[in-house]
């Protein structure tokens, strides 16, 4: 297994050429990480990158995200790069929101522009593996309480 980081790739349809361009003029930056994609967007990748391994969930819609999104409350994803299309309603609207805020409970990286990617990739701390994030203390939440006799 890689040392370095792991990191999930998904694009809405109107953003995928975009991602496969992105991921193209990175595959340097990337070949030493783990990498997962969600179904449609991970043979699209592997078509403009055959070298590069990534692991292809389920088709978003069909369940993708969601996977993604137990990854990230699993601890087992580092970084998200999401390129969304803003401008088109998606069928999984609620998994696409649920992933989003999966990312932010957790604090893991997540970029939704392609600036933001640039951004992140060329982070020093890209290929740090001594960075952690900070983590958010949820102790409070999980021992709260609640009524018990909601009746
Ligand atoms: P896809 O899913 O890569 O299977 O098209 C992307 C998405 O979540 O919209």
């Amino acid at each position: 297994m890689s040392s370095g980081k792991r990191i999930g790739l998904v694009a809405h349809d109107a953003r995928k050429a975009d991602l496969q361009d992105w991921v193209r003029l990175n595959e340097p930056r990337l070949a030493g990480h783990e990498l997962f994609a969600t179904g449609t967007t991970g043979g699209l990748l592997m078509k403009a990158c055959p070298s590069l391994r990534i692991a292809c969930l389920k088709s978003g819609p069909l369940g993708g995200d969601q996977q993604l999104g137990a990854m990230i409350a699993e601890g087992k994803l580092d970084i998200l790069f999401f390129f969304i299309d803003p401008m088109t309603s998606q069928p999984h609207d609620v998994d696409v929101k649920a992933l989003m805020r999966m990312s932010t409970v957790y604090n893991i990286v997540l970029a939704m522009t392609r600036s933001t990617a640039d951004f992140v990739i060329n982070s020093p701390l890209f290929d740090d593996p001594s960075y952690r994030p900070a983590g958010t203390d949820y102790e409070s939440y999980v021992h709260r309480t609640v009524p018990s006799d909601a009746r």
